[in-house]
């Protein structure tokens, strides 16, 4: 019912060079048509990537993009930007850029309806941290993180479920974990959206996600797909993932 979604978050690595050797090989594993595949670059290497990628069943993301369309922000790229060059989605809200620059839930929920609106889809990362977990005080931080949600669109939203004690520290969410927080969240965006819209939104999980785990992640009900760190940064990896969203959507 839902295509899987594997996105790579390739954070501060692979410069032009580095990006069109991966792509190129990536290309040539011959991605399954069942899976979605996007690749979230850095902003210098987006051509590259989109030029290596076009023809390709490969889609190539931002990893930020802001909520004006041109004007004095020093630093920032719009979503008419990158819609031009040939990029198709953008994540907003990454745990790194709340905790080491500062963005929040409002501006967050400004940049993905930007990016909607100037074409691209939204990847929303949300996620609670260790301290948070441990007060038990996860569902109420995610409701907090997507309470602007209603002024998405639904059809253009991936929702990225991401625990930020898992992002980075080779520590996973359990299957179970990430099952409950995935279904808590699609019954929340049942509310906002209708059940019909839920029920096809993807909700992806990240943190530590690896081929090592791939499978009991990919293979939870709610569990659509995922966003993927470090294990993105290698050609092989990225497309033993790939290959098991494929595997996990086919029932095997
Ligand atoms: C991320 O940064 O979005 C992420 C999930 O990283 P990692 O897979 O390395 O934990």
């Amino acid at each position: 019912m839902r295509t899987p979604l594997i996105a790579g978050n390739w954070k501060m690595h692979h410069g032009v060079g580095e990006t069109q050797i991966f792509l190129e090989a990536l290309v040539n594993q011959d991605v399954p048509a069942t899976v979605d595949v996007v690749v979230c670059p850095p902003f210098v290497s987006l051509p590259v990537a989109v030029m290596v990628t076009t023809g390709s069943e490969i889609a190539v993301g931002a990893q930020n993009v802001h909520w004006e369309s041109s004007g004095a922000f020093t630093g920032e790229v719009s979503a008419e930007m990158l819609i031009e060059i040939g990029v198709r989605w953008a994540i907003v809200g990454h745990s790194e850029r709340r905790s080491l620059f500062g963005e929040t839930d409002e501006n967050t929920i400004r940049r993905a309806r930007s990016a909607q609106d100037g074409g691209l889809g939204a990847i929303l990362c949300i996620g609670e941290s260790l301290v948070q977990r441990e007060a038990e005080q996860t569902l109420d931080v995610l409701e907090r993180q997507i309470a602007g949600v209603d002024r998405l669109d639904p059809s253009r939203l991936v929702v990225a479920y991401e625990p930020v004690w898992a992002i980075g520290t080779g520590r996973n969410a359990t299957p179970d974990q990430a099952q409950e927080v995935h279904a808590f969240l699609r019954r929340r965006l049942a509310g906002t959206f209708g059940s019909t819209e839920a029920d096809t939104l993807r909700i992806l999980y990240g943190g530590s996600l690896k081929p090592s785990n791939a499978r009991e992640l990919l293979g939870q009900q709610d569990v659509d797909g995922g966003l993927i760190g470090g294990a993105s940064l290698d050609v092989d990896s990225f497309s033993a993932i790939i290959r098991t969203a494929a595997e996990c959507a086919a029932g095997d």
